[in-house]
């Protein structure tokens, strides 16, 4: 399968905010302090829900299933981050903000971004047919600590979720 991966605002460096960038952080603050309040209210999850939660969530899929993008964020910050490489674009759904890794802005919405590559090479079975290359040793996950931090954010953030639902 191939995804046409989305640019927008590019050059990176020269966006300018748009009024529609300053509503939508708003909006993105407003439902941030919303969750922050709910999840402070909520009473802890029970320790068998919690384990059934982690099976259902599975380990995370291998480092070549993710295609890597630079983002500018809200506050002006151009950092890179991992989304799964079925997404056409890297602000889909609830993905739409991160938290700036430089100066801690949480949330900062996603403004502008391009494609730079998938984060691994496939392993052989994967790969559509290709010239043969010569061996050499398998790519290693190339996850960064700030990309496995990302992870373990949108884990909590789910099961932030699923505490106010009960
Ligand atoms: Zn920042």
């Amino acid at each position: 399968m191939r995804v046409e991966y989305l640019r927008r605002g590019v050059p990176l460096a020269d966006y300018q905010l748009t009024k529609a960038d300053h509503r939508r952080q708003q909006e993105a603050a407003e439902i941030h302090e919303r969750v922050q309040r709910q999840v402070a209210k909520a009473p802890p999850l029970p320790e068998a829900r919690l384990k059934r939660v982690l099976e259902l969530l599975g380990s995370p899929p291998p480092a070549w299933e993710y295609q890597q993008w630079r983002l500018r964020l809200y506050c002006g910050h151009i950092v890179e981050a991992a989304r799964l490489r079925t997404s056409p674009r890297p602000d889909e759904g609830a993905r739409n903000t991160k938290t700036c890794s430089q100066c801690g802005l949480n949330p900062s919405v996603i403004v502008a971004f391009e494609p730079l590559g998938p984060l691994a090479d496939p392993p052989p079975e994967k790969r559509s047919r290709q010239p043969s290359r010569s061996p050499r040793k398998p790519p290693a996950d190339r996850r960064s600590r700030a990309e496995l931090a990302a992870e373990n954010d949108a884990l909590r953030a789910e099961l932030a979720a699923l505490r106010t639902q009960t």
